[in-house]
């Protein structure tokens, strides 16, 4: 039992070192070696991907360096002069604006300045005025303004007079002068600005539309103005806004949307008017220590590339900016310093990125994989394959192995109980204890029939090393399948009726002829009426069924014993293969005979078929073809 055990632990070892080096090791190794493919694939389309990043970066600080310098080259001489008028909107130029003392004069900032009036006009304004607010006396006051209006000598004088004569006669009642007034306003003074750089013309349309909110006059010329692409004070810009949201007419639509962008424009640069140095400071510096290098600052959402530059050696410079969107090759972003994903620009352009579209360096990864992870996946196939298939082989090879020596011992064991049944009643028999002729009779069946199952045994050994060594050999014959079969049943009739069975035995008298070798046959079917016998549990009833249909001639052997599971009926024709249960540990047998009755069976082209169930009992049905002529 001890020597058991251990060998069953060298086995299990075995079987372990086994698989470990048929399964685990081999696919291990595999499993590493994609991996390490696959990062080393990675890592280079991560190199190239950052290659490629380099060269797109390289490429967009040329295109961008030389196209900004065309911009600054043609748009700064010809434009400098011109600061007022806003530039075409092909332009990539967005505004161009002198310093002086290190400010920045504002594009809108021109010479449209209100002029000081006369001391006699001034002197009428306030009579006027102090008529006006003072007393209440509207008509006073217009009677002021009128005197105001004839001495006044300037366009500025003129427009402010009209505008004073509109408001008093409104307040006086007087609607159609008021009207009139208004609308000289807005004919003569589109031009002439009033200290807050609004054109005097605007605040006269803005009368005449709180008056009556559908006055074409006053609509047309609110369009116009605000069509006229120029800087504007932002005064004028927020008061422009105001009065087109007042039209309802449809063509004030898109000068309102222009102008909010407009209006934006506005608020960037006197936000960058009003903190130079926050936003600049770097150019500042980088400019006056180096005031023939080209640097680029971003400024603003869209960014804004701006620059310092002088355009003669006398001239102030100029600060210059030009839109991004304008300059940049399509497909790239510039972006402020601090955008994530972005990439520095690098030298001459002052805390500025660039960005691409997350796909244009993305690293390609989905080929690989999928091309690693299907030949892993083969590769392992295999490797599982193989050693499953090695795996089975030396489990079957261990299991033959354990069952030879376990026929060894059967087979000593079958061959000891006829011996000893047939010493005993030869003994018996000599010492004259056998007293009746009966008994005596009784006793000599029994030593032949112990003989012929030890002959059978021997036979049966002898069959399979015959088999093995593909020397077995059979003499065909013409047979009769009856006569095969009744002499196997009665070979067997004095064991199965010592053991109380019936054996009953029925034909449907086809009488087939066989052509076989008839001790053969006879033998295997023996085997199947051993097995009927030894595996029937309680049951005593055996029936042999014989005949031929469908060119065969079959013998059927039909026990009512323990049966057999589905998964062990494909397994018993194996040689030395046993059926381990509690039902049969007790049964000797060497686990040959159905082998051997196979082999037989196969020998004359025929087949054995098993019908069984566990508890219900078996039909083995021996299937041989009849001969052609037969
Ligand atoms: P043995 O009977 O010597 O063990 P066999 O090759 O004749 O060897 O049979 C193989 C196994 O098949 C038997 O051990 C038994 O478990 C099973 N077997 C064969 N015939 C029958 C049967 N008629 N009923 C139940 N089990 C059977």
């Amino acid at each position: 039992m001890l020597r058991v055990s251990a060998a069953d632990s060298r086995r299990r070892k075995r079987r372990l070192l086994l698989l470990i080096s048929a399964i685990v090791v081999p696919s291990a190794v595999v499993i590493l070696l994609v991996f390490r493919v696959v990062r080393q694939e990675n890592e280079l389309s991560e190199r190239r991907s950052a290659e490629a990043r380099r060269e797109a970066l390289d490429q967009l600080r040329r295109e961008l360096s030389a196209r900004l310098q065309a911009v600054r080259l043609e748009e700064v001489n010809r434009l400098i002069g011109e600061s007022g008028r806003r530039l075409p909107p092909e332009s990539a130029i967005v505004f161009v604006a002198p310093m002086m003392q290190d400010r920045m004069v504002l594009p809108w900032e021109d010479n449209r300045t209100a002029q000081t009036p006369a001391a006699e006009f001034a002197q009428m304004q306030s009579e006027g005025e102090s008529l006006e607010f003072q007393r209440n006396d509207a008509a006073g006051a217009a009677a002021a303004y009128r005197r105001a209006l004839k001495i006044a000598h300037t366009p500025s004088e003129k427009c402010s007079a009209l505008l004073w004569l509109g408001r008093a006669y409104r307040r006086a009642g007087e609607a159609l002068d008021a009207d009139r007034a208004d609308r000289a306003t807005l004919h003569d003074c589109g031009a002439v600005p009033d200290n807050d750089g609004i054109p005097h013309a605007l605040y006269a349309a803005d009368r005449l539309l709180t008056k009556e909110s559908n006055d074409a006059e006053a609509q047309d010329y609110i369009v116009h103005v605000a069509s006229i692409r120029q800087w504007r004070t932002p005064n004028e810009a927020y008061m422009l806004q105001s009065l087109l949201r007042k039209i309802s007419s449809p063509a004030a639509v898109e000068p309102l949307r222009r102008f909010s962008s407009e209006i934006h424009d506005i608020d960037l640069i006197t936000g960058l008017a009003q903190n130079m140095e926050d936003h600049l400071g770097k150019l500042q510096r980088a400019f006056r220590s180096a005031p023939g290098d080209l640097s680029w600052m971003g400024y603003g959402d869209e960014p804004w590339l701006i620059t310092i530059v002088s355009p003669t050696s006398f001239a102030a410079p100029v600060v210059m900016a030009v839109s991004s969107r304008k300059v940049v090759p399509e497909g790239v972003t510039l972006r402020l310093a601090g955008s994530p994903g972005a990439v520095p620009l690098g030298d001459g352009f002052l805390d500025l990125q660039a960005e691409w579209p997350a796909s244009r360096f993305a690293v390609r990864q989905g080929m690989p994989f999928t091309l690693y992870g299907s030949v892993l996946f083969v590769v392992l196939g295999v490797v599982l394959l193989g050693g499953y298939l090695l795996l089975r082989d030396v489990h079957r090879e261990a299991e033959t192995v354990a069952m030879r020596s376990h026929f060894v011992a059967s087979v000593s064991h079958e061959l000891k109980t006829p011996l000893t049944s047939i010493r005993a009643h030869a003994e018996t028999l000599l010492m004259g204890r056998a007293d009746t002729p009966e008994t005596t009779s009784e006793y000599l069946k029994t030593i032949m029939s112990e003989s012929e199952r030890l002959t059978r045994l021997v036979e049966s050994v002898l069959d399979l090393s015959r088999i093995e060594q593909g020397r077995k050999s059979y003499r065909m014959q013409l047979t009769y399948l009856g006569e095969v079969v009744r002499s196997a049943a009665k070979t067997m009739e004095y064991p199965l009726s010592q053991l109380g069975f019936t054996l009953t035995i029925s034909s449907d008298d086809t009488e087939p002829t066989l052509l076989a070798d008839a001790d053969a046959l006879e033998q295997a079917i023996l085997n199947l009426l051993g097995n009927a016998m030894k595996y029937s549990g309680g049951a005593r009833r055996i029936e042999m069924r014989m005949g031929s249909a469908a060119r065969e001639a079959f013998v059927d052997v039909v026990d009512h014993g323990i049966g057999i599971t589905r998964e062990e009926q494909t397994r018993i024709f194996e040689k030395f293969h046993r059926v381990q249960s509690a039902e049969t540990q007790d049964i000797a047998g060497t686990g040959l005979g159905l082998a051997l009755a196979l082999h037989v069976v196969e020998a004359h082209q025929g087949r054995i078929d098993v019908v069984s169930a566990p508890g219900r009992g078996s039909t083995f049905s021996v299937r041989i073809p009849l001969p052609e002529q037969a």
